[in-house]
C-alpha cells in the first residue's frame, strides 16, 4: 500500500491541517499549536510546507503493519481483558494502527468487517478487493492477458499468465501460501516476521485471481472457495489464535487467553515464535545439544535475525571451544556477527526450555522428552554463553579471572574444580600451568 501522510495523520489520532485538502479532515490531533508543532517535527520531514506532508521515518507503517504484531497485540489484548466478547474486540481493533492502513480501502469496498479483521473467512472476491489496487484490477478486466491454469488440486491453483514483459507462473497453495515467478510471495510458513496486514499482490497475481473469479463454473468455483482463503489463514488473526490454542471461547461466548497464550505474553514472544518453538518440541527429533542450537537457528532466521546458515557452523564450534580467532578466520566472519547470534540464540534457547518444561506439564506423553530438552537448553545456554564444554563450567561460573582459555589450561592440569583450584599454593598453580604468578594469585584469590 502507497504511504499516504494523510493516513499518518489519521494514525495518529485523527488530525486536520490547515492548508491540506479536506481529506481525513474535521478532527484535530492536537490540543493546541505547540502540540501540532511538536507532531510535525517528529513525524514529517517537510513540517512548515503547505505541501502534502512527507514523513521522516519511512517504515513507519510497514513497522506497524506486521502480521505478527497484530496478532501479539490481539492476544494481549485478551490477555489484559481476561475475558472479553466479540464485539469488544471488535472495537479495540478500530483503534489500532493496523485500522488505519485499510481503512481507506474499507470506505471503498465493501468488506464486512469479520472479513475484513479475517474473524470469519474471507471469500476469494473480497481477498481480491483487499489486496489489489481497485484502479488495477478495472484496468485488468478491460486489457485481457492470456491465462492457462495448470494444475487444480484441493490444495492448490496455479497456472501461468502471459504479460507483455513475459510468462509468469502463479500459485495459490494452501500449504505454501501466494507465489509468483515474479517473485511475489505470502507464504504461511517460512519468514513469517515480515509478513504485512495489508499488502498488495502484483498484477499477475491479481489477474490471475480475477480470471479465477470470473469462472462461470460452480464446481470450479467450490475449489477456489476452498483453496484462496486457506493460502491466506495465516492473516486471520483470530482464527490463527483459535487454532494454535493460545486462546479459547469459553461457554458464555466470551474468549479467555490459554495456559500457553499467558506463557507467551509473560515471555514477550511473538506469538508466531512461541507457537513454531512448540511445534519444534512436538515434531522434531531434539536429542542432542546440536539439535537445539539448529532448531533454535531456525526460529531465528523464521524472525529473519538471521538470513543464512552461515552463523550456524561457527556458533556449534564456538560451544566446542575452538579458538575464537580460528573460527573468525576460517569462516570469514566477525566477531560482532558471532556475538549477536549468541545472544540471540541464548534467548530462543530460554523460551525454548521454558516452553519445554510446560509441555512436560500439560501432556504426558512427551513429558519425559520434554524434561530432558529443558535440562538440555539449561546446560546449553551456559555454553553458548561462554564457548564452554560442560566440563568447564564449575571453573568458569565459579572462579574470577576465568575464562574459557583460562578454564581449559586449568581442567587439562587436572583442576577440574573451582574449590581444588583455590586450595591450590599460587606457585604450584602457576608450575603446573604456566599461567603467570599474579594472575595466579587472583584466580586462587590469596593475597
Ligand atoms: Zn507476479
Amino acid at each position: 500500500m502507497p504511504f499516504s501522510a494523510n493516513s499518518v495523520f489519521q494514525m495518529l489520532g485523527r488530525a486536520g491541517r490547515p492548508g491540506l485538502d479536506s481529506e481525513g479532515f474535521g478532527y484535530l490531533l492536537a490540543k493546541n499549536v505547540d502540540e501540532r508543532d511538536w507532531i510535525e517535527d517528529h513525524y514529517f520531514q517537510n513540517a512548515h510546507t503547505i505541501e502534502p506532508y512527507v514523513p521522516k521515518y519511512n517504515d513507519l507503517i510497514s513497522g506497524l503493519n506486521k502480521l505478527n504484531t497484530l496478532k501479539e497485540q490481539v492476544l494481549l489484548r485478551i490477555y489484559e481483558e481476561k475475558n472479553i466478547t466479540l464485539d469488544k474486540l471488535k472495537e479495540f481493533f478500530q483503534k489500532t494502527y493496523f485500522w488505519f492502513s485499510i481503512k481507506d480501502k474499507m470506505s471503498k469496498e465493501q468488506i464486512p468487517i469479520d472479513q475484513l479483521l479475517m474473524i470469519k473467512e474471507i471469500t476469494p472476491a473480497n481477498i481480491l478487493k483487499l489486496h489489489s489496487d481497485t484502479e488495477k484490477v478495472k484496468k485488468l478486466g478491460v486489457r485481457r492477458y492470456q491465462i492457462k491454469i495448470t494444475k487444480l488440486t484441493k490444495s492448490n491453483v496455479s497456472g501461468y499468465i502471459k504479460t507483455d514483459f513475459g510468462v509468469f507462473f502463479t500459485e495459490f497453495d494452501v500449504d505454501m501460501g501466494i507465489r509468483c515467478s515474479c517473485g511475489f510471495e505470502n507464504g504461511l510458513s517460512n519468514n513469517y516476521s515480515n509478513e504485512q496486514f495489508s499488502f498488495e499482490f502484483c498484477d499477475h497475481i491479481t489477474a490471475f485471481l480475477l480470471h479465477l473469479i470470473e469462472i462461470p463454473d460452480k464446481n470450479f468455483q467450490k475449489y477456489v472457495e476452498d483453496i484462496v482463503p486457506k493460502s491466506v489463514k495465516n492473516q486471520y488473526v483470530l482464527n490463527y489464535l483459535f487454532e494454535k490454542g493460545l486462546i479459547i471461547k469459553r461457554d458464555n461466548g466470551t474468549i479467555k487467553c490459554s495456559q500457553f497464550g499467558k506463557l507467551i505474553i509473560r515471555l514477550y514472544l511473538y506469538p508466531v515464535s512461541g507457537v513454531l518453538i512448540r511445534y519444534k518440541l512436538e515434531n522434531a527429533a531434539i536429542e542432542t545439544y546440536q539439535d537445539v542450537i539448529k532448531e533454535a537457528y531456525e526460529v531465528l532466521k523464521s524472525e529473519i535475525k538471521v538470513r543464512d546458515y552461515k552463523l550456524l557452523q561457527p556458533i556449534l564450534e564456538w560451544c566446542d571451544e575452538e579458538p575464537l580467532d580460528d573460527i573468525l578466520e576460517r569462516h570469514k566472519i566477525m566477531a560482532g556477527d558471532l556475538y549477536t547470534i549468541k545472544d540471540n540464540l541464548e534467548r530462543i534457547i530460554t523460551f525454548i526450555g521454558i516452553i519445554a518444561v510446560h509441555l512436560s506439564e500439560s501432556d504426558r506423553d512427551i513429558a519425559e522428552a520434554m524434561v530432558k530438552v529443558a535440562e538440555m537448553s539449561k546446560t546449553l545456554k551456559i555454553r553458548v554463553h561462554y564457548g564452554i564444554s560442560e566440563e568447564l563450567f564449575d571453573l568458569v561460573l565459579r572462579l574470577d579471572n576465568v575464562a574459557r582459555i583460562r578454564a581449559r589450561i586449568l581442567y587439562n592440569a587436572g583442576y577440574h574444580t573451582a574449590t581444588k583450584v583455590r586450595r591450590e599454593n599460587p606457585y604450584v598453580l602457576n608450575r603446573k600451568t604456566g599461567l603467570g604468578i599474579n594472575l595466579c594469585k587472583k584466580i586462587v584469590g590469596k593475597k
